[in-house]
């Protein structure tokens, strides 16, 4: 057979695809089987020729073709056992019948075998091409028309996920304003199922009084096609229960649904869609976050951000009217003690209380603020003279006398307060808060409980206090710090017992500066960790040095501060330091307060337990300034208590002395070794050993001594009462 008459056979509607497409050609008759082949071949098509059907079915497992071109008639497997394949495992080939037989009933059976067309045999070429062209054309288009439906079907889910996922309530009312769609959404916020509201007029939903705004947006007619403004409306909750009287607020943007006319006619009211956000709770998240970032949370009162901006715009007014203004700093004075003590629920309670007391004696105007911790700040704008702002000062003073009650307890706080006035103390908000603080810093100095308006030497004293903390951090390097030992006697022997060690600064201007004029700047400035470790290295070394020397080991008392035993580190520390000075643990007692333990009493816990396995003694320091005692003794390895030098103070001879005496018998019941301090004079002695009290501690019995002197008297091996 002659190849075809290529110019003839191009068939104008064809549209070969970019790729070739892939046909699979059966038949038995071998010379057909390649005069097919070389003309497919010719209009691009990927031929592969099978002559039997056996041979069909082998390829079509391992690969699938674009299209099938079948002779019916084969030994073996015929065509309709190729089809019944194809049918069965590759349904979506289209395949085209190549045969003589023609009969009605052959081509019949082939169609229902799923056959796409037929050819007879012997084939014109252009009929054969067109008819492939054809069947291939209509294979894609329903492999398009697939992928759209499916898409359509992806779509459609997702869209109606959006829609039922929005947090805000989708609708959509018809053109007399009744629902005829809502999202899941709004059976959540609204209590009842879609089902009841379909078809319902909104009013069912609107809170009466909202009815006028809601027919803006739900139904009015708008010509524009501008979306609606948006309108606040509370939508009532479960609205087909008459008892519930619970309402959502929201913001319902809606815009009108129409039907364009193609022939310019007026577009036809279809009715709305909306959408309706929950605003109740953003509108009062927003007020809280706005609250919460201009105010302090604990007592309500404006916070330094919001007395800085009231101040500056009162310098703003005072510059402009020429007027005076007072700013003032209050400190309460035993607030740290209090808390301390007491812990912190009570110091919150203290500070709501100062809080209260202070918003009441103000004027309208006039603002108060917690700038944190136990500060306050007070603005006075617009002040006729200074009188005015003393006057304030002492009303300030009168409330903060009275007692505050907390538990059962009564406690007075006093308050140091410090005041600057602008224009002399400063021009600018900042530098009045600073200068009314360096004011107040002097009242505390002074002995508290009063105030002082800022003055230029009050500033020095200030810029002092700033340049201590720089020069403590010499101090430690430069040889300035010193360690003195105070002996504790054993009552019934008078014999040492234990050294407790303190701190000294010898300062090289200000000479010997007591712990309690730089340990709180120490604290403050972060470096009590570091002040800590020198004294223990020191103390540690002293330790070694004295046993060197062959004196017997006498037991150290090491004061830590809170900072240190809140470090999470604390621990690891501490005894990575006594291993490594090589301090024989036993011999060390740390004392802590009470306040120090109760901070964080679980963490507390752990870590002195740890310590206490190391071996180390754990002493409560000024114990009976505490209130909750007893409760917590129990639960923590405590080995001593020093009641405070304040009721060793209080014994009196010939009274009875409840309360010191109360503490023995609680140490003696718990089995604690017990330490009286700040004892100076031998009546108490008396009194403490009488009461057998175990261990003394005081200026009768030693100040505390410097290295020499506390050597000597070791070395000597008497008691320091026989001198
Ligand atoms: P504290 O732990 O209560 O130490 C006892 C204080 O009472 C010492 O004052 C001591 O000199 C003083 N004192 C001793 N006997 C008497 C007495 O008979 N009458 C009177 N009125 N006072 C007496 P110091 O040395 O000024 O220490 C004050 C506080 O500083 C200590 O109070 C302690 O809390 C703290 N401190 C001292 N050294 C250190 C230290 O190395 N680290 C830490 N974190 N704090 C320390
Ligand atoms: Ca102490
Ligand atoms: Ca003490």
């Amino acid at each position: 057979m002659s190849p075809p008459n290529l110019a003839l056979s191009i068939h104008a509607d064809f549209d070969v695809p970019l790729e070739r497409p892939q046909i699979l050609v059966v038949d038995d008759d071998e010379r057909m089987l390649v005069a097919v082949s070389e003309l497919l071949r010719l209009f691009n098509y990927d031929i592969t020729p099978a002559n039997c059907g056996q041979d069909a079915i082998e390829l079509l497992k391992d690969r699938s073709f674009d299209l099938v071109l079948l002779d019916l008639n084969m030994p073996g497997i015929d065509g309709f056992g190729v089809m019944e394949h194809i049918a069965l495992h590759a349904r979506s080939t289209p395949m085209i019948v190549m045969s003589g037989d023609t009969t009605i009933e052959a081509a019949i059976r082939a169609l229902r075998k799923g056959v796409h067309d037929f050819v007879r045999k012997p084939y014109a070429p252009e009929d054969l091409l067109d008819t492939i062209a054809r069947a291939l054309a209509d294979k894609q288009r329903s492999e398009v028309e697939r992928e759209a439906n499916e898409k359509i079907e992806r779509s459609e889910k997702w869209h109606r996920y959006l829609v039922n996922q929005s947090p805000d309530i989708l609708y959509t009312l018809d053109s007399v304003g009744r629902f005829t769609f809502l999202n899941d959404r709004a059976e959540v916020f609204l209590g009842v199922p879609n089902a009841d509201l379909i078809g319902r007029h909104y009013t069912h939903l609107v809170h009466e009084e909202d009815l006028e705004r809601a027919k803006y947006v739900f139904n009015e007619r708008r010509t524009s096609k501008r979306a609606s403004r948006d309108v606040e409306l509370r939508l009532k909750i479960k609205p087909n229960n008459p008892i519930s009287g619970l309402f959502i607020t929201v913001e319902v943007s809606s815009c009108g649904i129409y039907d364009q006319h193609t022939d310019g006619a007026a577009a036809t009211f279809r009715g709305t869609y909306g959408v309706a956000k929950e605003v109740g709770d953003r509108k009062r998240a927003q007020n809280r976050i706005l609250h919460q970032a201009y105010h302090d949370s604990l007592t309500g009162l404006p916070n330094r951000l919001l007395f800085r901006d009231r101040l500056n715009l009162a310098v703003v007014q005072a510059k402009r009217s020429g007027a005076l203004l007072a700013v003032m700093f209050i400190d309460l004075d035993r607030f740290k003690s209090i808390n301390d003590n007491l812990g912190h629920a009570a110091g919150d309670q203290l500070l709501q209380a100062v809080a209260a007391r202070l918003t009441k004696c103000l004027r309208e105007g006039d603002t108060v603020a917690r700038l944190g911790g136990d500060e306050f700040t007070l603005l006075l704008p617009l002040i006729g003279q200074r009188e005015a702002a003393e006057n304030a000062a002492r009303k300030v003073l009168a409330v903060l006398n009275q007692p505050f009650r907390i538990g059962q307890q009564e406690y007075v706080t006093g308050a140091s307060i410090g005041i600057a006035l602008y224009p002399d103390d400063g021009d600018t908000g900042d530098a009045l808060i600073q200068n009314a603080d360096i004011a107040m810093y002097d009242v505390k100095a002074q002995g508290r409980n009063s105030y002082a308006f800022f003055s230029e030497a009050r500033h020095a004293s200030y810029t002092n206090r700033i340049s201590l903390g720089h020069e403590l951090h010499k101090a430690i390097g430069s040889n300035q710090l010193e360690l003195y030992y105070q002996p504790q006697i054993a009552v019934d022997t008078g014999r040492i017992s234990g050294l407790e060690v303190l701190l000294r600064w010898n300062h090289p201007s200000r000479g010997q500066l007591m712990p309690d004029e730089f340990i709180p700047l120490a604290q403050e400035a972060g470096m009590i960790s570091y002040v800590s470790e020198w004294v223990i290295r020191t103390a540690g070394g002293q330790l070694t040095r004295w046993s060197e020397s062959g004196l017997s080991p006498t037991r150290l008392s090491i004061n830590l501060a809170p900072e240190q035993v809140q470090q999470h580190d604390f621990v690891a520390k501490f005894s990575e330091l006594i291993r490594e000075m090589n301090i024989d643990p036993d011999l060390l007692e740390i004392e802590i307060t009470e306040s120090t333990m109760m901070l964080d009493i679980e963490a507390a816990q752990e870590k002195l337990k740890a310590l206490s396995d190391l071996g180390v003694k754990l002493a409560i320091d000024d114990f009976g300034m505490g209130y909750s005692s007893l409760s917590y003794l129990r639960s923590l390895p405590i080995h001593a208590i020093k009641i405070d030098r304040s009721f060793v103070a209080d014994i009196e001879a010939g009274t009875d002395n409840t309360l010191i005496t109360a503490m023995i018998l609680i140490a003696k019941g718990l089995k604690l070794r017990l330490i009286a301090e700040g004892v100076e004079t031998a009546e108490q002695l008396a009194f403490l050993k009488s009461h057998h009290c175990d261990e003394c501690q005081g200026y009768f019995i030693s100040k505390p001594l410097d290295t020499t002197e506390v050597t000597r008297l070791l070395a000597s091996g008497r008691s320091p009462l026989d001198h």
